[in-house]
């Protein structure tokens, strides 16, 4: 119902005196039926003060109607910031037409209403103002609700990063926090799927468990990586809340996020400067001591030996006295340098005080006295490099370093290690220094005479102490087809020394490549021999080549390079490499191919023994398979050995390779193969390996 159009017809000078009381009739109607409106409704008289009022503003304003008619104007009701209002909108010329005004009422008991109110004046004949009828609207409903977005709003555009989407994951809605963190506005995410955002730093199992959250408790917190629009990742402390609609079903969900990649590099750095020293950027005391704990635990699980090396640099207090501590920091820097270049990838270099830095080896070897080769060689290094001069700026300085070993395994215990390493170091110092001592004497025995023992082998070849044994490979019919060459030290004061007891040390020092290269030259020049006469014209020789030697670039120059000086039959050379040597199948195949293209032979030894794969196996162009020696002697006591052996024969048959069992001791097992169809020989159920003279009188007697 439109107001005005009421009172306009509520006009009494413009109708006779006959509709008077038609018309009271009509007003009381009308005063009736806005006492049940749910807004304020009055009319103000000419002088200003109320002639009509509903119920509903009366008791906004805590009144009666009797206190207010001919007595009030509407303004002593405003609060002054709204009487101002009024005041200035009249001013204005505001007495006519249509107003809309936001106002305040003030009830009897104080309390302040906002309203809105929309009001006209009527003019009397004569144009002036002369009722002013207004309907009032109760705010505060609205304005709660408008403060509510509005704070809303403010939150949406505070530092925090929010994301609104609906219920599939597709981005309705970010806030400017939002563009500022991730680099993007709100148009390139809008209607996309927040997967955009993804890092790919996580596992699907991470995103799996954040929805596995949100679906069950509605909610997820928790540290994430995202990618910035630039291809950054930022880690993100983001929480996830889901918005449910009536039916319970979720309808959005928003993210709220901030940036915490900088307070996750503070705590990078913090640990960085917690666990290592920060000249050098070498780990310290605490992480070396964990580290020492993982080895010892791995030690415990692999039997594998380790070492720690405490590493003291002689004289060092004399730089820092003498040149300042600038140049001293300057020769620690290239010392740290030197031990990181002198030790593998892997190993630990902490440094724990001033000049002292310690070397942690680990998974060294099973066997104590390897694994003590190794550590002393890897100090033998490390003195060498440390004692070369330093240079600092203009001028150089020249020191050396003290090592103290102890040497650790299963059941060795952190705190003591260190402990005896540092006291082996004074060893070192007291031997007058540049020198490396081991905390246990036994060891320290024990590496000074594999010391002397390396020494001693670097000059065999010279002084002519290697001597070829061989031992016959016999088949079916008992016929001797040909020999393999076993290498003998002659050493003068220890008499023969098996070369179990020298290969490994040589191939860890690379003295086995002159070795290698002697065992070839003296097996062709056997060959030669044995070419030249009639009797012994088809025997072969197998050869055993070591992995170093294996691996050289050259090797199969070499190889050729011998076989023609020699000018022999390369079909009677046999190479005998093993499968550790098939690691890179690649190089191998090539190599084995390319001297087999020339004739020469290989035969696979120990075979069983270590992992190659079947697949490798058809793949390298061999001649023979040679059994170990291991399955050999337990066929007639492990029924698994037996069948390993049945396996290996069956499988180098079907391969078309010859295959050779070695360590034949007994009938029985030669005859277990033969059974089997492996039909070469070799082992003490023939001969030992013999001299030469004594091989060609088995050969003659046979
Ligand atoms: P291998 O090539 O597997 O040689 C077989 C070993 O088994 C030889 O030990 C041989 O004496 C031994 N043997 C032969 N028949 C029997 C038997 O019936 N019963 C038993 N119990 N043992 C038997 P040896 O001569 O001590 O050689 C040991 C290893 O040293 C060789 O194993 C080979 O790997 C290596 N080796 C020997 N000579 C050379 C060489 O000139 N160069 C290289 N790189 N390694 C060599
Ligand atoms: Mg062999
Ligand atoms: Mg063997």
């Amino acid at each position: 119902m439109n107001p005005s159009a009421l009172l306009v017809s509520t006009n009494r000078a413009e109708k006779g005196a006959g509709y008077a009381s038609r018309i009271a009739a009509l007003e009381d109607a009308i005063d009736r039926l806005y006492e049940s409106v749910p807004f304020g409704t009055h009319c103000v008289a000419a002088d200003g003060t109320y002639s009509r009022i509903n119920a509903l503003e009366l008791a906004w304003l805590g009144r009666q109607r009797h206190e207010l008619i001919g007595k009030h104007k509407p303004t002593d009701f405003l609060t002054p910031a709204s009487q101002e209002l009024v005041r200035r909108h009249v001013e204005n010329g505001g007495r006519s037409g249509f107003v809309d005004l936001e106002l305040e009422l003030m009830g009897a008991d104080g309390e302040v209403r906002p309203i809105a109110m929309t009001s006209n004046w009527l003019v009397d004949p004569a144009g002036a103002p002369a009722e002013h009828r207004a309907i009032l609207f109760d705010l505060t409903e609205t304005r709660r609700a408008r403060e509510q977005s509005r704070l809303a709003a403010l939150a949406f555009d505070a530092l925090t990063g929010i994301c609104v989407t609906d219920a599939q994951g597709v981005v309705l809605q970010v806030n400017k926090a939002f563009t500022e963190i991730t680099g993007f506005l709100p148009e390139d995410v809008r209607g996309k799927n927040m997967h955009i955002l993804n890092s790919g730093k996580h596992e699907p199992d991470f995103y799996r468990d954040m929805w596995a959250s949100i679906s069950q408790k509605g909610f997820w917190q928790g540290e994430i990586y995202n990618r910035r629009k630039d291809g950054k990742v930022i880690a993100e402390w983001l929480s996830i809340s889901t918005v449910k609609g009536a039916d319970g079903a979720a309808q959005h969900y928003v993210g709220s996020f901030f940036d915490i990649t900088r307070s996750k590099a503070d705590q990078a750095e913090v640990s960085h400067l917690a666990f290592y020293d920060p000249l050098t950027q070498l780990p310290n005391r605490r992480l070396l001591q964990d580290r020492l704990a993982h080895a010892l635990q791995l030690a415990l699980r692999s039997g594998l030996k380790g070492a720690l090396l405490y590493i003291d640099i002689d004289n060092f207090k004399t730089i820092n006295d003498t040149r300042g501590h600038a140049a001293g920091d300057l020769v620690l820097l290239a010392v740290a340098q030197r031990l990181r270049a002198s030790v593998r990838e892997c190993d630990t270099v902490a440094r724990i005080g001033g000049d002292e830095f310690v070397v942690l080896l680990d998974g060294l070897d099973r066997s104590d006295e390897v694994s003590a080769a190794r550590a002393s060689q890897v100090g033998q290094t490390i003195l060498e490099v440390l004692s070369r001069p330093y240079l600092c700026g203009d001028f150089e300085f020249a020191c050396s370093a003290s090592i103290g070993v102890s040497m650790f395994g299963e059941g060795d215990v952190a705190g003591e290690l260190l402990q005896h390493a540092d006291m082996a170091m004074y060893q070192a110092k007291k031997a007058g220094r540049n020198a490396l001592r081991f905390f246990n004497p036994a060891m320290q025995s024990v590496v000074m005479a594999r010391v002397a023992l390396d020494q001693d082998l670097r000059r065999a070849i010279e002084k002519q102490q290697f001597v070829l044994y061989f031992q016959p490979q016999v088949n079916a019919q008992g016929r001797v087809i040909g020999a393999e060459a076993l290498l003998r030290w002659m050493h003068p004061e220890r008499g023969m020394v098996p070369p179990g007891e020298f290969i490994p040390m040589a191939e860890e020092t690379a003295a086995i490549l002159p070795i290698g290269q002697w065992v070839l030259e003296a097996a062709c020049a056997q060959l030669q021999r044995w070419q030249s006469r009639p009797a012994t014209a088809v025997l072969q020789l197998a050869v055993n080549v070591s992995p170093r030697q294996f691996a050289e670039a050259e090797f199969v120059d070499r190889v050729l390079e011998v076989v023609e000086r020699f000018g022999v039959a390369a079909h009677l050379l046999k190479l005998e490499i093993t499968e550790s040597m098939v690691l890179d199948l690649e190089d191998t195949s090539e190599k084995i191919r390319a001297l087999s293209a020339r004739g020469v032979r290989f035969s696979m030894d120990d075979f069983g023994t270590g992992y190659s794969s079947l697949l490798g196996l058809t793949r390298l162009p061999l001649a023979q398979l040679k059994i170990d020696q291991s399955f050999v002697q337990s066929m007639g006591e492990r029924p698994s050995d037996a069948i390993v052996v049945q396996t290996v024969i069956n499988m180098a048959l079907s391969l078309e390779l010859e295959v050779i069992a070695e360590g034949v001791e007994t009938e029985e097992q030669r005859d277990f193969l033969a059974r089997h169809g492996c039909h070469l020989f070799q082992g003490y159920l023939y001969s030992r390996p013999v001299p030469i003279a004594e091989f060609e009188a088995y050969l003659a007697g046979h």
